[in-house]
């Protein structure tokens, strides 16, 4: 099996699940040997500081289809799909998250689905998000709204990271030059045609999120300068707003001038100023966003290093993409 390319390959980034790891592999195992296809399971170790790395050898050892690719520092979510991305070798790719929020036996859907109507993507869409806290809701669905108006196409809603996509697909993905991938967006925007399969999200089965505060932002901030000049149109805006306010304040002030009556009080100076402050700072933070991103491109820093894959040669420790 391990020379030949397998039929699926199931991509999944874990950081620090090892609280999780003996469960979902309880499921997973059983549930992919009936699949009745060749497949691989992928997961990328997204340079976990706990006990999971040599958890994972360990489960490797009598389980040949397990494939360990260990990245080697944290890189994000996103960053450890990427690196999913580039090495499965399988002629459908699920991701799943490790803490079975997504459940497992939802996978055999996605191949009947994309098999029965032959498509290129199934997406796994929450059909009710009643296990996350009401902040994350709400957060979410702002996200998923901005996002299909940025993108320009309608972004699955509550469709995250768990989903199927051809080789086809993973081959369009993988050409494409910028490195600030988010997934959910660049695969609706890519195209291809798709269907959607329902699924219940569960409660994460043990351990705790490891997506912070500031990873979240991050990746709104990653899909927002990754899509749209939006923000960018935003700033101009904003900046004709207060050209145009400060344009009445001098022809204000001129008049009061001109009848006599003196000049205009320390009040409105101060109030022109800091009006005019405000919105070139924040015409500065938004084009700092840009640059920052365009300046991490021309860098071309790799989103990530490997530093092990268990399909290679166990003595080759030189780092690569
Ligand atoms: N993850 C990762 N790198 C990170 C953060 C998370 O590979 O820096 C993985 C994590 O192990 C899990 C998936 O991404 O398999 C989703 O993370 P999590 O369940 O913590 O996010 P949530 O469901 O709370 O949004
Ligand atoms: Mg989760």
């Amino acid at each position: 099996m391990r020379e030949t390319a397998p039929e699926l390959s199931v991509v999944v980034p874990m950081y620090d699940e090892e609280e999780v790891l003996p469960i979902f592999f309880e499921r997973m195992h059983p549930l992919l040997d009936g699949l009745g296809i060749t497949y691989e399971l992928l997961v990328v170790d997204d340079g976990s500081r706990d006990a999971t790395a040599a958890m994972l050898l360990k489960a490797a050892e009598d389980w040949p289809e397990l494939r360990v690719v260990r990245l080697l520092r944290n890189s994000g979510h996103q960053a450890a799909q990427s690196a999913g991305f580039r090495r499965a070798r399988g002629q459908y790719v699920v991701t799943i998250d490790a803490d079975l929020q997504d459940p497992p036996e939802v996978i055999a859907e996605f191949i009947e689905a994309a098999e029965k109507e032959d498509v290129d993507v199934v997406y796994g869409v929450r059909s009710d998000r009643t296990s996350d806290s009401w902040a994350k809701r709400t957060t979410a669905r702002g996200y998923y709204r901005l996002m299909s108006r940025l993108v320009g196409k309608q972004i699955p809603f509550d469709a995250a990271d768990f989903r199927l996509v051809s080789r086809r697909v993973v081959d369009a993905v993988n050409a494409l030059p910028d490195d600030g991938r988010v997934f959910r967006l660049v695969i609706p925007w890519l195209g291809f045609p798709s269907t959607q399969v329902k699924y219940v999200r569960a409660e994460r089965a043990a351990g705790t999120t490891k997506y912070n505060l500031s990873k979240m932002l991050r990746l709104t901030f990653d899909s927002i300068t990754a899509f749209s000049a939006a923000p960018l149109r935003l700033a101009t805006w904003l900046g004709l707003l207060g050209g145009t306010l400060s344009a009445l304040f001098v022809v204000g002030a001129l008049i009061v001038k001109l009848s006599g009556r003196g000049i205009p009080g320390w009040t409105s100076t101060v109030l022109a100023v800091s009006v005019i402050g405000a919105i070139q700072l924040l015409c500065l933070g938004l084009l700092g966003e840009y640059v920052a991103r365009l300046f991490q491109s021309s860098q071309r820093r790799p989103q990530f290093l490997v530093g092990y894959d268990s399909l290679e040669d166990h003595g080759h420790q030189e780092p690569v993409h």
